[in-house]
């Protein structure tokens, strides 16, 4: 098949999505400060008559929903309106909370994590509302909170029975559809042994040095695990990422913790992976020489895949092929985001597809592509259509 040229973006489009990036970029949404830009979104919603309503976790507002559209299939586009905190603001060129529009370019906190996905996505809802009589399926717009907070708005959703037959997040993949992403494991091993003066060795149970043949072990373990691979998300992995222990220059420590950063496959489960780490621990402990260990679980999100033969798998590999002129395949994502709870939670067949690159997220001078906003609108729209098609 040749190579056809890209898709013009009429001019308007890139207008609205920019000026939409600019003010959501200009009201900050870190932390728990999330109702500025909750009020923002549903009075937007409200002037253009789009029915909306507010999702609400602990009787605090967190998400914005809204739905147009009719008939019996559902799509959902679900993007995250919260951001990580700005940083260290001598480490910007520019006030990381007043977006500024340079060089094709939108900079400010959050521009591209994740408010121009979401500011794309909303400008490809608003552009069938326009049309909403003669859309045949319902599309469901989840503006979540929360999702730098571990996924909140939309974990929230899914458990209260969030049903869609397809469902695209809002995150940035340099407009490739991917569909599957790694879960990740976090434990922590922390070894007991007994506290005594330094002076006195052999009154006390060192846990550093009864820790030590652990994290050799569990570093041979990680170069086993580092064998392992998964067509669309690559590597496993294993890392220990923190270690602490003792308490002064003069007493022998009585306790040493590790933490453990397991990246977990799609085609792993997490009682394997915790399975053999804790067998690994457990035979690297010190025999005889009084120390105990203990392996914990501080966090599990689950790794999660779509089948590759899904109707919105297909949808979006025409659509993106289309508008950028180029053949585009399904790939993978290295890291973890809110499909997890679209798929694992709320069963539905989930992709995750957005403009730019995702290496400046949560970095200083972030910045998100006005190019890339302006033709993900029209990929959005374009996979909309291919899936109102195929279902
Ligand atoms: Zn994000």
């Amino acid at each position: 098949m040749g190579e056809t040229s890209m898709a013009e973006v009429p001019p308007d489009v890139r207008e609205r999505v920019t000026r939409l990036v600019c003010d959501l970029v200009a009201i900050p949404s870190h932390g728990c400060e999330e109702q500025a830009v909750i009020r923002y979104l549903a009075d937007r919603f409200a002037r253009q008559g789009i029915p909306c309503r507010i999702g609400e976790l602990d009787g605090t507002p967190i998400n914005v929903i809204a739905e147009i559209g009719a008939g019996p299939r559902v799509l959902v586009l679900n993007s995250h309106h919260d951001t990580v905190p700005p940083g260290d603001p001598a480490l910007w060129a520019t006030d990381p909370l007043t977006p500024v529009v340079k060089d094709g370019k939108v900079f400010g906190r959050g521009a591209e994590d994740a408010k121009g996905c979401l500011a794309a996505m909303i400008v490809a809802f608003e552009t069938l509302a326009a049309r909403r009589e003669t859309l045949p399926v319902r599309v469901v717009l989840m503006a979540v909170g929360g999702e730098e907070r571990g996924g909140l708005g939309t974990k929230i959703e899914a458990v209260r029975g969030l049903r869609a037959d397809a469902a695209i997040v809002g995150e940035s993949t340099g407009l490739v559809p991917l569909i599957a992403h790694k879960g990740v494991l976090r434990l922590e091993v922390e070894v007991t042994g007994k506290a005594a003066h330094a002076s006195d060795p052999e009154a006390g149970i060192n846990a550093i040095v009864a820790m030590a043949p652990i994290v050799s072990a569990l570093d041979g373990l990680a170069a086993e695990i580092r064998r392992r691979a998964e067509a669309y998300t690559g590597r496993a992995s294993l890392v220990i990422s923190s270690i602490g222990g003792g308490v002064a220059l003069n007493v022998i420590p009585a306790r040493c913790v590790i933490s453990i950063d397991r990246r977990v496959l799609p085609t792993e489960t997490e009682a394997d992976a915790n399975r053999e780490i804790v067998e690994t621990v457990t035979r690297a402990l010190p025999l005889g020489a009084g120390a105990r260990v203990e392996v914990r679980r501080v966090r599990f999100v689950p790794p999660s895949i779509t089948d590759a033969a899904s109707p919105i798998v297909a949808a979006a590999e025409e659509a993106a092929t289309a508008v950028l002129g180029k053949s585009v395949r399904a790939a993978g994502f290295t890291a973890t985001c809110d499909m997890t709870y679209l798929v694992n939670d709320a069963k539905i067949p989930t992709i995750i597809l957005g403009p730019d690159s995702i290496e400046l997220a949560h970095q200083a001078n972030e910045c998100i592509s006005i190019e890339q906003m302006a033709l993900a609108v029209e990929v959005y729209l374009k996979t909309i259509e291919a899936w109102t098609r195929r279902v």
